[in-house]
């Protein structure tokens, strides 16, 4: 039987040639256009209710079933996803993060890859958070820049340890109390002063998630402020599920059958809880892998990301298409 699924993940997907800021880390959309392609010649892109059947035991799975995910609620899947899945008959399922949907904050993680798209050089970067790491060294017992550095930066998947060391240290390097201001000033300096007319720009607003929703697309919760869920309290974690939860019914969207994608793949068994106790049908993490329904948590399911796969129509399978048949 089979019940294997790929999901896949997007983030921003845009054409940057051109634009404003060419650097930031986003999918071209020609080559989002190519993955289609490739996806549609070796995969059956699935629906979610299809996936939260067969997670049930309701139905099987159609081979090489593959599932699209866009997360954070960026108005680039209204404006350049949302036509090409409509023209091509394919559902995708949207995970807009509460706040900076409906009140236009920016979420930090944005601000972040913003700096980092503006032009600003990292060593520049760097400096400035050195300055702050100088200033409140002896109030916040900081260790050394150096030994920061060694700590945060290092080679990953996509960037080098300069710019490595820039987000994650903005990320979760600091105190909270720290990091906010300090991304704050970042912000406004390198990218705009006006954060909210930004947030308008960068977000889908709820009237254009309702037309996803009219054209057929799935939507599920990211929670309210895109935290990592498994560093907060019990009654945080509760307050993030619910404010999503009302959210989405405010959408429209049904309260049992719903899904959860947790901001940045962070879980604990108490947030795991509190899905059960709502009675969420999925969870989706951002571990990299090709999903088994048959042996993954419904609530852990892995996911591949949009780099993971060719993004020429043509192209050969690489190994998570072979693996999304033999597993
Ligand atoms: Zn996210």
């Amino acid at each position: 039987m089979a019940n294997n699924l790929t999901i896949v993940m997007y983030h921003y997907v845009r054409p940057l040639r051109g634009s404003r800021y060419p650097d930031l880390k986003a999918l071209e959309l020609e080559r989002f256009r190519g993955q289609l392609g490739f996806i549609q010649r070796h995969y059956h892109v699935v629906s979610m209710e299809e996936v939260i059947a067969a997670t049930r035991g309701d139905a099987s799975l159609p081979e090489r079933a593959l599932l699209m995910t866009f997360d954070d609620g960026y108005r680039d899947h209204y404006q350049h996803v949302l036509p090409l899945l409509v023209d091509r008959g394919l559902q995708g399922s949207f995970f807009p993060p509460v706040c900076a949907v409906r009140d236009n904050r920016m979420l930090d993680v944005n601000k972040i890859h913003f700096i980092l798209a503006s032009g600003a050089n990292p060593r520049q970067l760097i400096d400035e958070i050195y300055a702050t790491l100088d200033a409140k060294r002896t109030e916040y017992s900081l260790p050394g820049n150096a030994e920061y550095f060694a700590a945060y930066s290092r080679e990953s998947r996509y960037d080098d340890p300069q710019v490595t060391f820039v987000k994650r240290v903005l990320q979760k390097g600091l105190p909270k109390s720290l990091r906010e201001p300090l991304i704050d000033r970042l912000f406004r300096r390198f990218v705009t002063e006006d954060e909210r007319g930004f947030a308008a720009e960068l977000y889908m607003n709820s009237v254009e998630l309702r037309e996803l929703r009219s054209a057929g697309m799935f939507i599920g919760s990211h929670g309210d402020r895109h935290l990592w869920l498994n560093t907060l309290s019990v009654e945080e974690q509760r307050h993030e599920i619910d404010a999503s939860l009302d959210f989405l019914s405010e959408l429209g969207v049904l309260a049992h059958d719903w899904v959860m994608c947790y901001p940045y793949g962070g879980y604990d068994d108490s947030l795991l809880g509190i899905l059960r106790d709502r009675h969420c049908a999925l969870g989706l993490t951002v571990e990299v892998g090709v999903a088994d329904l048959t042996q993954h948590d419904a609530l852990l399911l892995p996911r591949l990301d949009t780099n993971d796969l060719p993004i020429d129509g043509k192209a050969l399978p690489n190994k998570w298409t072979c693996n999304a048949t033999t597993i």
